[in-house]
């Protein structure tokens, strides 16, 4: 654990950038880019300026001129309760996020002031305001991908970097709520901006943050194209993971150029395994393609890539049958890893606002309640199951048993004949499981993993 020290430089002002903690399914740090953005458009002559991410950081000293935040639902009230201590201190406080961008009013409460939207295309007035002591309230920010990355900003070594090709997704399922923040519009960061960044990068595995590479439109499947295709004419040489939708594994010509660029997994959100539960989520693309599910992960491994499976439990219409189907497709499928969750009525979803006025939500006491939107914990007052809690975590034990670890790992290898994509399918999100770190021969292979990461990173920079 690394600590913050607030050493003042003379005559610049301090600014934090706080990356909050919080945990899911993984904690393999990836570089937090929306601080990475702000930092790198903040001018460094004016400001001395600190990430501090408090997966690794904790902080010791309440002491900055102005500290910005981006928080999600699941960590928002640490982050009110860090935003309130630097409050009590004289600092100027800045929320943004996508819980700000939704509950202004509430995050208000806790900040000097609310980015709604996104920060990048409002950063110089909000700096320019915060120098002439006038800082607004509220800002409201639009799509800006023109940033240039500074990475220098990090100062910890990352397993990942992160990267972003582009924001939004076209696709409306109910339950996520990125809707609500691009109206279902998909901006596309321009191709050589990209490619010079990624030529800074020092790290093996890059992250594509992006909600959905791929997208819905022919416009958009061209686009990536052409980024993989630079990406090989360049010899950038890098290992990439990405989330795409599931229509992505429609496709031999994207499937070709992702691995030829480096694609060693694709996270797709398969959700659920029969029709009826993907009509109800409007996870359309995946009920028309239901037949072909397996005939997607066959195709994508044959490209030598393996596959991330996103199952939710705990649907509307979940019933002791369908669950008990989702679990046995989960053990019996040939995707290679899985991430599962609990459905959860996220803020801004068409879930959230239908149960909201349904009375069917079990924790609205907010901002306390919060806490519980953290996709491990049963929402509805009417599931058609008792105990969904228990089922959820009986499921989560089934797919991490150690035997059923390394049979995937034999499994993946077959399927895909790539060793590369084999470790990222098994270690790349399952670090922090103790069930690797409990048995030898995982944990092994996963120190093995991590090593001939942080040697590549650690060669680059000698360069
Ligand atoms: S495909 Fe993914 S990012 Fe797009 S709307 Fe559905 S859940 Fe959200």
């Amino acid at each position: 654990m690394n600590t913050i020290n607030n050493n003042s430089i003379k005559n610049k002002k301090r600014i934090l950038l706080i990356n909050p903690d919080y945990e899911l399914h993984t904690r393999n740090f990836y570089e937090p880019i929306e601080l990475g953005i702000i930092a790198s458009i903040t001018p460094t002559d004016e400001w001395d300026i600190k990430i501090v991410d408090l997966r690794i950081d904790s902080i010791n000293d309440f002491k900055a001129d102005l500290v910005a935040i981006t928080a999600r639902v699941l960590n928002i009230n640490s982050t009110y309760k860090i935003l309130e201590n630097f409050r009590k201190n004289g600092a100027k406080t800045i929320i943004g996020g996508i819980h700000a961008t939704l509950f202004p009013d509430e995050a208000l409460n806790y900040a000097d002031c609310v980015v709604i939207g996104e920060a990048e295309s409002v950063w110089a007035n909000i700096l320019k305001d915060f120098n002439a002591q006038q800082l607004k309230p509220q800002y409201f920010g639009s799509t800006d991908l023109t940033y240039k990355l500074d990475r220098s900003h990090y100062k910890h070594y990352y397993k990942t970097a992160s990267i972003q090709l582009s924001r939004g997704c076209p696709l409306a399922c109910d339950f996520c709520c990125i809707n609500k923040i691009h109206k279902q519009k998909h901006f596309f960061r321009n191709t050589d901006l990209v490619i010079e960044e990624i030529k800074t990068i020092k790290h093996k595995t890059l992250f594509f943050t992006d909600e959905n590479i791929y997208g819905f439109t022919k416009e958009n499947r061209n686009h990536v194209i052409n980024l993989f295709k630079e990406i090989i004419k360049q010899r950038l040489n890098k290992n990439w993971i990405g989330m795409v939708s599931i229509n992505a594994g429609m496709d031999d010509e994207f499937l070709y150029y992702a691995q030829k660029s480096g694609c060693k997994l694709l996270i797709i959100g398969f959700e659920a395994d029969d029709k009826e539960s993907l009509m109800i989520l409007n996870k359309t693309q995946n009920a028309k393609l239901i037949d072909n599910y397996s005939a997607i992960i066959n195709r994508i491994h044959k490209h030598k890539i393996a596959v991330c499976g996103v199952f939710i439990f705990g649907l509307e219409n979940d019933t002791k049958k369908s669950i008990e189907n989702r679990r046995k497709y989960l053990l019996n499928s040939k995707l290679d890893s899985y991430l599962i969750t609990l459905l959860t009525p996220l803020p801004g979803s068409k879930l959230y606002e239908r149960n909201l006025k349904n009375h069917n939500l079990k924790f609205t006491n907010f901002p306390t309640d919060w806490d519980k939107y953290n996709f491990y914990t049963e929402h509805f007052k009417d599931y058609k199951i008792d105990n969904i809690e228990q089922i959820y975590q009986k499921i989560n034990q089934d797919i991490n048993k150690p035997r059923f670890l390394i049979s995937k790992i034999f499994k993946t290898l077959i399927n895909t004949q790539s060793i590369s994509s084999t470790l990222y399918s098994n270690f790349y999100l399952v670090n922090h499981r103790s069930e690797v770190n409990n048995v030898p021969f995982l944990r092994l292979l996963n120190k093995t993993f991590e090593n001939k990461h942080r040697r590549f990173y650690i060669k680059q920079l000698r360069k």
